[in-house]
């Protein structure tokens, strides 16, 4: 027995260089091939970043991937989309374009590096299209700007066939919808894929839209940033799953009570202010009762909540709006509708 332990001990040293090499030889192989994730035919919709303004240490920004067949949009680029959507599994550089819902930093902050990495993952020619309401050029050309000399020191470092110049930042695709408040515009309409936008209200925020994506039979709806809104109520009608935007008041308000605890006067304001241009759980489950949603996922969650404990406080009195299944969203939470079924399928890629 002795003898035993003392080979293994004396293998494991002398060849411990070759199985550390293997070890990270598998771990780094794995890690590469998770950057190409196969999907059944359907929508499916990934929330990249389930967070607001306000510091979360568990969402990132505004974010959420769809892929409806083989085709991946993403809905606004929230801080750490980009990186999120790597560890997702997704391809980056297989990004189609970026639809923006309105300019609020927290919705347009991850810009910059979801175009340098949809630039680098793909190897792209074409700049990434910003597709938006107007007002998206002057987003899109302050990004470009800013990362102007970061391309030029990629192309330089790694070629132009990796970093094709023509492929760097991004190229505005502005609509203007009509004036009013129900205005929407079909801004896609390609083999059986329809995206939508429609307006929302996120006042004094103007435009501020929401995007309802149908492909074969399965839909979703993505609320954007809006208070209660009749616009929404109507784009919902019908839709197999709304993620929706939530704001509880009450725990707004303590933050208010005690924001004189933190530092300087802007705590106060904001956390007095931000209520009223967006939607408490019981506003959202109203709109879902209305327009007959089976599903909905609540996301941008304000405020930050401390633990799961705080989930059903969150959700206040909405299962008494709504009877259909109310969900609060997490980052890497991936949410399938196969195609030819009435199926919804949930996933949990960080946990
Ligand atoms: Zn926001
Ligand atoms: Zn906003």
């Amino acid at each position: 027995m002795a003898v035993c332990f003392l080979f293994l001990v004396t293998s494991l040293f002398i060849f411990k260089d070759r199985i550390i090499d293997a070890v990270l030889d598998n771990a780094v192989k794995t890690r590469m091939a998770a950057h190409d994730l196969k999907l059944e035919d359907g929508l499916h919709a990934f929330l990249i970043g389930t967070g607001s303004p306000l510091p979360d240490i568990k969402r990132a920004g505004p974010c959420i991937a769809i892929m409806a067949g083989d085709r991946l949009f993403v809905v606004d680029a929230g801080e750490a989309a980009a990186r999120n959507i790597m560890l997702t599994g997704l391809s980056i550089g297989k990004v189609e374009a970026v639809l923006l819902t309105h300019f609020h930093s927290d919705h347009i902050s991850g810009l910059g590096e979801m175009m340098l990495q949809r630039w680098a993952g793909g190897s792209n020619d074409k700049p990434l299209e910003v597709i938006g309401p107007e007002g998206v050029e002057e987003v899109v050309a302050g990004f470009n700007m800013a990362f102007k000399l970061d391309d030029g020191y990629r192309t330089a470092m790694h070629g132009e066939k990796t970093f094709p110049p023509s492929g760097a930042g991004g190229v505005a695709k502005p609509f203007a919808l009509g004036p009013e408040d129900d205005a929407s515009m079909v801004i896609l309409d390609q083999n059986g894929l329809k995206i939508t936008a429609f307006r929302v209200d996120h006042k004094p925020v103007v435009p501020a839209v929401g995007y309802k994506f149908e492909y074969k039979g399965r839909s979703l709806l993505i609320s954007g940033d809006t208070k209660y809104c009749l616009s929404l109520e109507k784009q919902a009608v019908g839709v197999d799953l709304l993620l929706h935007e939530a704001m509880n008041p009450k725990l707004v308000g303590l933050m208010h009570k005690y924001s004189y605890l933190s530092h300087g006067v802007s705590t106060a304001k904001v956390t007095h202010d931000l209520v009223v241009y967006h939607s408490s759980p019981e506003d959202v489950a109203k709109i879902a009762q209305m327009a007959k949603v089976p599903n909905v996922v609540l996301y941008h969650i304000i405020p930050p909540l401390p633990s799961a404990i705080f989930k059903g406080i969150f959700l206040g009195d909405a299962p008494k709006y709504y009877d259909g299944s109310m969900t609060i969203g997490e980052d890497g939470m991936m949410i399938s509708l196969p195609v030819g079924s009435k199926s919804i399928r949930t996933k949990y890629l960080f946990r």
